[in-house]
């Protein structure tokens, strides 16, 4: 299958109106600034409390000028949900304090400004472009990185890496789509541990099931026949 026809199938995997929590904050408040700072406010975090910490955040902070000069604890409070929340409120409020005093409250448009940023890693600063900016780019997280491997798209060891390949075999126009299909396929199917493989549409063109996968199926099977036979012995 070629990489295109394989976003697609993820695609028409998933049920239509599911979103990932950038996607969510971009969609309600259109704003580099938001996107920033919820995708800081996302690692190692559910999608869920990302964009509930990220609205309670934007209700009382909406500019980087206003963040910029917010009380730490305050702003712990208002993201408490999310995991590290005080090393996060640190590092958001350090963030705010940059593009105020350096950017002309502006987020920097390119990857270059944004990871001079602190806190900011190349995942944060691709997300900023994609979701921010509706700039190409395809940013690439653990979900991205595990799934492109599993499927053989890439052979990669690092996320860096991953980028490249995907940004090689992915025309460039749908680059902005890849992130967001790859996370909700990686959090609906893909999972980490027990990928649903026998829901999964790739089935017959992924690598780790015709490698791993497929062997533990029939273990399964070859099991739930035995205990089949010894349930009726
Ligand atoms: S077949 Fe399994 S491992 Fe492969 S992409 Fe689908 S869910 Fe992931």
């Amino acid at each position: 299958m070629e990489p295109v026809e394989i976003l697609r199938a993820m695609k028409s995997a998933l049920a239509d109106g599911e979103e990932t929590a950038l996607a969510a904050v971009e969609e309600r408040l259109r704003d580099p600034f938001a996107v920033l700072i919820a995708t800081v406010l996302s690692h190692r975090t559910r999608d869920e409390r990302t964009s509930e910490a990220a609205m309670r955040l934007f209700e009382r902070f909406r500019t980087a000028q206003e963040l910029a000069s917010a009380d730490e604890t305050e702003v712990e409070g208002l993201i408490r949900g999310v995991g590290f929340y005080r090393n996060k409120a640190r590092a958001v409020i350090k963030i705010a304090k940059e593009i105020t005093n350096k950017h002309e409250g502006k987020v920097p448009r390119d990857l270059e400004g944004l990871l001079e940023l602190p806190s900011v890693g190349r995942k944060t600063a691709n997300c900023v472009l994609v979701y921010g900016f509706g700039l190409e780019a395809i940013p690439v997280d653990t979900h991205v990185h595990r799934i492109a491997n599993r499927l053989g798209l890439a052979k990669t060891r690092t996320p860096e890496e991953t980028e490249r390949k995907l940004m090689e075999i992915f025309p460039r126009d749908i680059w902005t789509e890849v992130n967001d299909t790859f996370v909700m396929f990686g959090k609906k199917i893909c999972r980490p541990i027990g990928p649903r493989c026998l829901v999964c549409p790739l089935r017959g063109t992924c690598k780790y099931y015709e490698q791993v996968g497929s062997g533990k199926q029939r273990e399964r099977e070859v099991k739930g026949e035995k205990d089949n036979q010894d349930n009726k012995k």
